[in-house]
């Protein structure tokens, strides 16, 4: 089939196999050629593993520490006429990429909120790993099912107390406007932290620790956000911004389980990028494009991948040692809240209009972006093509 975008609101319905692998491979490059991380992890288990964050550490562990990776993800495969969801042609990309380095990884497609399929994950790593270095936990999900009390939990973007107004792009009709959301009701909040909270990440810690899966001082790091006061609403002090408190509370937890074992666990606050997670997040995506036109400017612009080999390369590996704040989180976030950065934000963020969005913002860079993620707009991919949307997963 001729695979092209179709875009819906904030999301992109289709994929192309052939970009995501570009994207992909765009990415192995950058670590790469950054050269290899030294004293890295021998096996690493990225929950959230096929794009954004997770996609790039799992890129980062591979190729930067020539690591064993475990990838677990729910993504979509694709049928005679209908593309997979990116994810499983970004995965299957990396599959390619790390056979043909004779670099070992595994995938297991499949709600990594359910007993199963974190029984399915120890059977891997206990038969073909070893124990386990390094646990990312980097899940973005809508909702979950609690396997202890099978209800089906909704995350919601809203913020708490009272509604809030403020200035939003529509990303798809390419508009300012502003956008009223109203407070989250009480269910919703305890809802939000059930899915995007430290409950699961305990989950998987337990269960690895009670197989006798981990490493000593094995580490785990799960990703938080802060970002602008513009956006606190609806992120810090939202739904999101508690379940972000809970993980930060599951942190402590693991972490004094890990150091029994001279280990480590915490949260690593990263900047703002586009992702199919946060493009769902209203006012986020017009920060984003203002945000991405001033670190390009001052040449301080970072992707999920350069963020995650510095993450790897600076702070947990490398003959590095970890810093961190007051509140025990690692800061990757330090460029994206650079004084200097927050100012000319807060400068330009009253003046954004529809009419002036190109001037005084990078549309077009966060709209590259967006497309990229669905492995659109690449270089070298001829868009015309016949493409099969069936592709195998793994080799
Ligand atoms: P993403 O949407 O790109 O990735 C989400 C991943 O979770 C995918 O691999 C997806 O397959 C997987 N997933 C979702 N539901 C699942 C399920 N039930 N079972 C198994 N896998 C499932 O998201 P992202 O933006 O990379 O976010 C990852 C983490 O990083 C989140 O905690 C997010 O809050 C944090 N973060 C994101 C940003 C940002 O700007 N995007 C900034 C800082 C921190």
């Amino acid at each position: 089939m001729i695979i092209q975008p179709r875009i819906r609101g904030f999301v992109c319905i289709t994929a192309h196999p052939e970009g995501c692998a570009a994207h992909v491979q765009e990415q192995i490059d950058i670590v790469k050629a950054r050269g290899l991380i030294a004293d890295g992890p021998r096996n690493v288990l990225v929950l959230g593993a096929s794009t954004g964050y997770g996609l790039a550490t799992r890129i980062a562990a591979a190729f930067g520490c020539g690591a064993k990776t475990l990838g677990v993800f729910y993504e979509r495969p694709g049928e005679a006429s209908r593309t997979a969801s990116a994810g499983w042609y970004n995965s299957a990309a990396f599959h390619r990429a790390a056979a043909a380095e004779g670099i070992w990884a595994h995938s297991i497609n499949g709600d990594a909120f359910s007993d199963e399929i974190k029984r399915e994950t120890l059977d891997v790593i206990r038969e073909h790993m070893g124990k386990i270095d390094l646990v990312v936990y980097s899940l973005a999900s809508p909702r979950r099912v609690d396997p202890k009390d099978g209800q089906t939990y909704q995350s919601t973007l809203k913020p708490i107390g009272r509604a809030y107004t403020a200035k939003n792009l529509n990303t798809d009709k390419k508009i300012v406007e502003e956008v009223t959301l109203q407070p989250a009701m009480e269910d919703e909040i305890v809802s939000t932290v059930k899915v995007m909270g430290g409950e699961d990440w305990e989950m998987w810690m337990e269960a690895l620790d009670a197989a006798g899966l981990l490493a000593d001082g094995a580490m785990s790091v799960a990703y938080d956000y802060i970002g602008p006061k513009e956006t606190w609403p609806v992120y810090r002090d939202g739904t999101i911004g508690m379940a972000k408190v809970d993980l930060k509370r599951a942190a402590k937890r693991i972490d004094a389980m890990l150091k029994l074992r001279r280990g480590a666990a915490f949260t690593a606050v990263n900047k703002a990028v586009v992702t199919q997670a946060s493009s769902a997040i209203p006012v986020v995506p017009l920060y984003i494009s203002i945000l991405f036109k001033i670190m390009k400017e001052k040449g301080l612009h970072e992707d999920c991948i350069e963020q995650m080999d510095r993450l790897l390369r600076t702070q947990l590996y490398n003959n590095s040692a970890l810093q961190f704040d007051d509140e025990g989180r690692v800061r990757m976030d330090d460029l994206e809240l650079r004084e200097d950065v927050q100012n000319e934000v807060e400068r330009l963020w009253p003046q954004v209009t529809t009419e002036n969005i190109d001037a005084l913002t990078d549309f077009a860079g966060y709209r590259s972006n967006f497309l990229k993620l669905f492995g659109f707009g690449l270089k070298g991919v001829d868009y015309s093509a016949e493409t099969d949307p069936v592709v195998p997963l793994m080799p």
